[in-house]
């Protein structure tokens, strides 16, 4: 059938077979077409015209376009939209074509490696990961192609780990294997995410080698070569150009850093809010006061990844106490800093080939400011400062390259001349004159062209069609003397004409230019490459500017909100005095946030916190996970004393909001999760987990919370804050050595309640929660009605009590499991706090059972 197309419609479907999964975006003169199915969709998704056009078959061929100069806002919609977009350009000069003009794919731009500044987040990292699996375990290579960071990891090929790992770097797009990315396609974890996902075979291990050295690769795993073969397999593939930016990898393992699975990361709002998912009101944003883009990509990686090894968190703290100390020398570090563009992202572009005049000028400006960066660190008297600046490479060869060819202010185009200054090139000058002498010669040959013939209103103009011309009115036409004067145009009221003398210094003044542009091209291009060679040096720098302006962030915030340094352990004992919630002390309003302090210690390792809802106590918990974060990124601490031991993972159970999300019932996913962490807390572990239980019936509830919490504290012996609204389970602290109850306080007063968000030994009465619903303005009658049927159950319970430790005594087949409930329900219900022991003394026999 496609015999009968035009030739160029066969060329386009040809090129099209190459990308069938992307719009191809077919370059026709001034415009980018689409045909068939593309132009469709595109229409519909771009919001433009759908045309049609002859291209020899039976009908007509759909088709729509969009104008070369303004293709960036449509390629970026799409991409935006979770589509890719192949470019194809005409490749050689349409003039000297024969036949149909040749035409290629240039660049295939994707959600994940896009370079266009307009369609990145300034301050957030465009990531796209690639993985690998072998022997049961997954390769991760990770890059954001506008900065040219690349990381490489692997881990034991579970579903979680590589949601867990994979979900760390947000990513964009995701390539692998077809049985890899149908495995994460499933995983709960990636559901709801906008991530394009690419199937491709590993790449051959050649090419790596070129492109990282042999060395390097000599000492990867295989998995993780194959993971980093894969993705950069793919970015060759789609751009079509060196990437002479990717030639190093970072290796890590995953236990280097403390591990947040993907609900914790929520839970805790590290980096977005749960709600509305935005970056107001998350720990980033309280933290991120950083003054350049790069510094706050960094600053963001912290947080994803907080550090386990002591002496790397002292290395920061180090340097956030001389910041935090010295008000002066942060200011006039933040001044330098504030100077400094994007300088990964500039160096990104010119490794890909699109830094304009004003990127390298922008280059020159932040390397004109690292000198002074470099010496306040320096001389600040803070030994982890100086290291980070020991034996920096400022490139002050390289800004001093830009200043002499580059203009101080040169045009967005790089083709149309003006970006060059004059004395760097001779040629170039000699050019540039006889330019500027023909454009003079010019203006002269007005005045003399309108002596001569006694026109005033006499014109030298230029159009780029016709080129130089005289224009000369109708009503003047008659005085024009003849011969001299060849016609050129006519318009509606005048004439042009050109002279011989005019003809030849057009050809002078023309040439000269389209040289000149040319030059000036050619000149720029050579001095971007001669950059692009040095790409490691400005990495390298542009790599200790952001860690240095993390670290003035951190220490600014601490500054401004009182946080005091953490002293970091390796011991087991959390030991925070009037600690605050970060986040929620600035939201507080008016009304002032009430401090608590938090101690869990091998002695007492487990606080279980009872009390209603609204008292404080999920702030609480998190407020305990929010601390050991931002000890271990190395941040101060919102406390009057913090005593942080390194912990190795954070588990966090709460809430429920974004279950929902995920389709599937409470319960079960609360399960799950406390199935993962029994398998995977560890004893420097800290769990946390609100309202335990609370997904089902509430003996069944009750019984599951009891023997989550005896398992916590019997077989894993981490750290764990728990919450329940079971305030029968306070008699715990009568049988777990280690547990202790928390109650949030409430003063009650002429039958007002206040919360005073003060955390206070015990456990809390059981009426609170009318309370609650007292304060919500229920209606007195029916506050009154169920304070009379809580004090009947109360009543009722303690008589089945009563009646069933009688039953149980009296079983004698049984002695020895009714001796142990005995026990228990003996020791509790003498304790004179736990009050709520007796409440419930069936369940109270069922927990017993070992
Ligand atoms: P719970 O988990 O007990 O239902 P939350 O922790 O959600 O309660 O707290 C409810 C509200 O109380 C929070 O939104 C916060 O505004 C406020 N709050 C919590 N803790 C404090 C505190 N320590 N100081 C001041 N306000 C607090």
């Amino acid at each position: 059938m496609t015999a009968q197309y035009t030739p160029m419609i066969q060329q386009y479907l040809a090129i099209k077979e190459q990308v069938k999964d992307a719009f191809l975006f077919f370059r026709l003169g001034d415009f980018y077409e689409m045909f068939f199915d593309d132009a469709i969709l595109a229409a519909r998704e771009l919001e433009i015209t759908l045309t049609g056009r002859d291209g020899g078959g039976e009908e007509r061929i759909p088709m729509c376009g969009v104008p070369y100069h303004s293709a960036e806002s449509y390629i970026a919609k799409l991409i935006d939209k979770g589509y890719k977009v192949a470019i194809c350009e005409q490749v050689e000069d349409p003039k000297a074509a024969k036949g149909v003009v040749r035409r290629e794919i240039v660049r295939i731009v994707t959600p994940g490696t896009i370079m266009e500044t307009r369609s990145l987040e300034e301050r957030g990292n465009n990531f796209i990961a690639g993985l690998a699996e072998e022997d049961g375990i997954c390769g991760l290579a990770v890059c954001d192609l506008s900065t040219g960071e690349l990381y490489v990891t692997s881990f034991p090929a579970a579903l979680e780990a590589i949601a867990d790992e994979t979900g760390v770097y947000q990513p964009r797009e995701i390539v692998g294997t077809e049985q890899i990315l149908a495995k994460l396609k499933e995983s709960p974890a990636m559901a709801g995410r906008n991530i394009v996902y690419t199937a491709r075979e590993a790449a051959e291990d050649g090419r790596l080698a070129e492109r990282f050295g042999a060395e390097a690769l000599t000492r990867l795993a295989p998995v993780r070569r194959r993971a980093i073969g894969v993705l950069t397999g793919y970015l060759e593939e789609t751009q079509r150009r060196a990437l002479v930016h990717l030639s190093r990898f970072r290796e890590y393992e995953a236990n280097q850093y403390m591990i947040l699975d993907q609900h914790t990361r929520r839970n805790l709002e590290l980096t977005e809010t749960v709600h509305e998912r935005s970056r107001r009101g998350s720990l980033l944003w309280l933290l991120d006061r950083t003054c350049t883009a790069m510094g706050a990509r960094m600053l963001r990686r912290w947080i994803d990844k907080p550090l386990l090894s002591r002496a790397a968190i002292e290395e920061r703290l180090d340097a956030v106490d001389k910041l935090h100390a010295d008000l002066m020398l942060r200011e006039e570090l933040r001044n330098a800093l504030g100077e400094i563009y994007d300088l990964e992202r500039l160096v990104g572009r010119i490794a890909f080939g699109s830094a304009n005049g004003r990127d390298l000028v922008a280059l020159k400006t932040s390397l004109r400011q690292a000198p002074a960066i470099a010496s306040l660190c320096a001389s600040s008297g803070s030994p982890a400062l100086a290291r980070l600046v020991d034996s920096l490479d400022t490139c002050a060869d390289i800004a001093d390259w830009i200043e002499a060819i580059i203009v101080d202010d040169p045009p967005v185009s790089v083709r149309d001349g003006g970006l060059i200054k004059s004395g760097c090139d001779e040629y170039l000058d000699r050019l540039r004159e006889a330019s500027v002498n023909g454009k003079q010669w010019l203006a002269e040959l007005e005045r003399i062209e309108r002596e001569a013939t006694g026109i005033k209103s006499l014109k030298v103009g230029y159009n780029k069609v016709f080129g130089y011309y005289i224009e000369v009115s109708k009503a003047n036409l008659t005085l024009l003397p003849e011969g001299r004067y060849e016609r050129k145009q006519t318009l509606a009221n005048a004439e042009r004409f050109v002279t011989p003398e005019l003809k030849e210094k057009e050809q002078l003044i023309l040439e000269a230019e389209e040289k000149m542009v040319d030059l000036e091209y050619r000149k720029f291009v050579e001095l971007r490459d001669r950059i692009a060679g040095e790409i490691e040096r400005l990495q390298k720098l542009a790599g200790a500017i952001a860690a240095i302006d993390a670290l003035q962030s951190f220490a600014t915030v601490s500054a401004e909100r009182r946080y005091v340094r953490p002293v970091i352990t390796e011991g087991y004992d959390l030991i925070i005095e009037d600690g605050r919630h970060p986040v929620v002390e600035t939201m507080t309003g008016d009304s002032p946030f009430i401090a608590n302090g938090t101690r869990l210690t091998s002695d007492s390792p487990m606080l279980l916190i009872t009390g209603p809802n609204m008292a404080g106590k999920s702030t609480y918990m998190r407020q305990a996970a929010l601390l050991c974060i931002m000890a271990q990124i190395g941040c101060f601490v919102p406390a009057r004393r913090a005593e942080i031991p390194l912990t190795d993972r954070i588990f966090t159970r709460i809430g429920a909001a974004d279950d929902l999300a995920g389709g599937q019932s409470t319960f079960m996913v609360e399960m799950r999760d406390i199935q993962i962490m029994t398998e995977r807390a560890t004893r420097r572990s800290l769990v946390i987990i609100d309202e335990l239980g609370r997904g089902t019936s509430t003996s069944e509830g009750m019984a599951i919370a009891q023997a989550v919490i005896e398992y916590v504290h019997d077989r894993i012996g981490c750290k764990a804050l728990v919450s329940t609204h079971f305030h029968e389970l306070a008699r715990l602290e009568q049988t777990l050595a280690g547990l202790s109850n928390g109650c949030m306080a409430v003063a009650e007063e002429a039958g007002t309640v206040t919360f005073l968000r003060k955390l206070v030994p015990g456990a809390a009465g059981t009426s609170y929660g009318i309370y609650c619903a007292q304060l919500a303005g229920l209606p007195d009658s029916i506050i009154e009605r169920a304070y009379e049927l809580l004090h009947q159950a109360e009543a009722e319970q303690a008589r089945l009590e009563k009646h069933s430790a009688e039953a149980k005594r009296q079983d004698s087949s049984e002695a020895r499991e009714a001796d142990a409930v005995r026990e228990t329900a003996v020791s509790a219900g003498a304790a004179p706090e736990a009050a709520a022991a007796a409440e419930e003394p069936l369940q109270l026999a069922l927990f017993a059972e070992p």
